[in-house]
């Protein structure tokens, strides 16, 4: 069985929210004084492994397990290892913040995690501070270290640069990521959520960065198909691959193949969309039977939008839900 929507795209990826909770407060992200969904709200582990599963048996490949920070979820180690055991799944990975990876790094790895993005904006103790608002940069670091010595395929940093804030790391965090043969992403800043920052000030764009990479690196084009929004470049005489990705452009929309998971069980068909459905109420009202779950995911199909509808000039958020509720 496969997922494949209106527009014919091939739905084999999915990204799963398993907390909205964090133990950071990244300013582009959330607010300072978040609110947290409350427990009975947010599906069990057990719940995200059946809905995992039920996807896989849909022809699904590919999982990320996002948040939130999943790494501050109790329990997640339970969840890794039970779907690390799913036959079907080609790939699981997951996006952090770091902060724990530490002593998850060897955890992941068993359960059969071969790749990670971890979150690092800025390699400058204060600014960390400034743009996390609880993070410690120490902290970050020794994860990333620990999950190098572990040995992942890949180990890939995601960076949001913020004008006058951490715009100036770039030559720095790119050449962390060359020291260490890491990869390094710049993702622009998304109308996620309504934080207390101006997003058109603190916005930059990713054909700036483009430009100033070239300045002191020589780029050539990769050829790496991801049906997501990101564009890739090796950097010459390294190992190092850098990506631009760039939520604001409609360009991968007709390649787009995955769906998003919150942590409430919302099937978010677009990141920049808020057309969804409910599958909490379909896994809470048939503990025994998965069918009614897998109509509803293959009729969601008949409702995905065919691109998102991102405008940063908008005074408001485009969409009004918070990129920690939906996962990254
Ligand atoms: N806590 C984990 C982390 O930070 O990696 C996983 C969840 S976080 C929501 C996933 C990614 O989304 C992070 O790389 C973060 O930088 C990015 N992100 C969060 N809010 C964003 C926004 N409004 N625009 C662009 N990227 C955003
Ligand atoms: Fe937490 Fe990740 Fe959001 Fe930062 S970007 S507040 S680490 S969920």
């Amino acid at each position: 069985m496969q997922l494949i929507d209106q527009f014919n795209r091939k739905v084999d990826y999915i990204r799963v929210s398993v907390t909205d909770r964090c133990d950071f407060r990244c300013v582009y992200c959330m607010s300072e004084k978040m609110t947290f969904l409350p427990k009975s709200t947010v599906l069990s582990l057990e719940e995200i492994e059946r809905l995992i599963r039920v996807f896989s048996e849909l022809g699904v490949k590919k999982v990320r397990l996002t948040g939130g920070e999943p790494l501050v979820r109790r329990g997640i180690d339970n969840l890794f290892k039970s779907i690390g055991k799913i036959k079907a799944l080609d790939e699981i990975t997951l996006t952090t913040n770091g902060s724990q990876l530490q002593s998850k790094a060897q955890m992941l790895k068993d359960a059969g995690v071969e790749r990670i993005n971890v979150s690092l904006d800025s390699l400058d103790p204060l600014t960390f501070k400034k743009m996390t608002r609880t993070g410690d940069i120490n902290k970050v670091l020794d994860g990333i270290h620990s999950a190098i010595e572990v040995g992942f395929k890949k180990i890939k940093i995601n960076t949001v640069l913020m004008k006058q804030i951490n715009e100036k790391e770039l030559y720095n965090l790119v050449d962390y990521a060359i020291k260490y043969y890491l990869d390094i992403s710049f993702i622009e800043e998304m109308p996620l959520g309504d934080t207390d920052y101006d997003r058109q000030s603190t916005s930059v764009s990713n054909d700036d960065i483009l430009l100033k990479l070239k300045e002191k690196y020589l780029l050539s084009k990769a050829d790496v198909t991801t049906s997501g929004p990101a564009e890739y470049f090796y950097i010459k005489n390294t190992q190092t691959k850098v990506g631009l990705i760039s939520p604001h452009s409609h360009n991968f929309c007709e390649n787009c193949n995955r769906v998003r998971i919150s942590c409430k069980g919302e099937l978010f068909l677009c990141l920049g969309q808020d057309t969804k459905i409910e599958l909490m109420p379909l896994i809470r009202e048939n503990p025994h039977n998965d069918e009614p779950l897998k109509e509803a995911i293959l009729n969601s199909m008949a409702i995905k939008p065919k691109s998102h509808n991102f405008n940063l000039a908008d005074q408001k958020p485009s969409v009004v839900r918070f990129m920690s509720h939906t996962g990254g």
